[in-house]
């Protein structure tokens, strides 16, 4: 591929100021449910919830307020062409954590130097140290190429996305670090609900 035809992901897709908003970008949230039905992710140590029946039950009950897809049907790419579609500028695929059932915290992972996205991850991550200050706060990691969840962010942005952030609020595999998913659902449409 020519040089001058490749995309760089750590930029918005469309050019800001291009929103017809002058030059104040305002997000219009899309979730994106991970994982798929096949291959749920990390569980609860019950097996009771996977990441991805989480997932489904928080995109459903904040549906009237944040529109979502999941990766059923195409992958996280046909999902975020498909919210881009319907409206949405800024992605969000809500993982969770897992690691031996003993770490806790909330990060969010971002593509490395994608500035934008990096500021909606800062607001997120101070919401919630607002509303569970006992959480620990592990920050914002920015990924380059082949780090964790790089691929899927650079397909919310080849999907068409300005703002793509992939969560991972609290560890699934330790119950001291669950959140109840109706409250988990009500912060989510507080900071991101297109209200
Ligand atoms: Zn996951």
């Amino acid at each position: 591929m020519l040089e001058c035809f490749k995309r760089d992901d750590s930029k918005p897709t469309n050019d800001i100021g291009s929103h017809g908003e002058g030059e104040s970008f305002k997000p219009k949230w899309g979730y994106i449910v991970p994982h798929t039905k096949k291959a749920g992710g990390a569980e609860t140590p019950d097996n009771k919830w996977s990441e991805y029946q989480y997932g489904k039950v928080i995109a459903i009950t904040n549906g009237e307020f944040i529109p979502w897809d999941d990766r059923n049907h195409g992958g996280v790419k046909a999902a975020s062409q498909r919210l881009v579609a319907n409206g949405c500028n800024s992605l969000f695929e809500d993982h969770k954590n897992a690691y031996r059932g003993f770490t806790r915290g909330a990060e969010v992972l971002v593509i490395r130097g994608d500035e934008l996205s990096v500021k909606y991850a800062e607001f997120i991550l101070e919401e919630f140290k607002k509303q569970f200050p006992d959480h620990p706060i592990r920050g914002i990691k920015q990924m380059k190429k082949g780090g964790r969840g790089y691929a899927n962010l650079v397909a919310m942005k080849r999907g068409g996305a300005d703002v793509a952030l992939l969560g991972e609020m609290f560890f699934i595999d330790n119950v001291k670090d669950w959140i109840d998913p109706e409250v988990y659902a009500k912060f989510l449409v507080r900071v991101m609900g297109n209200v």
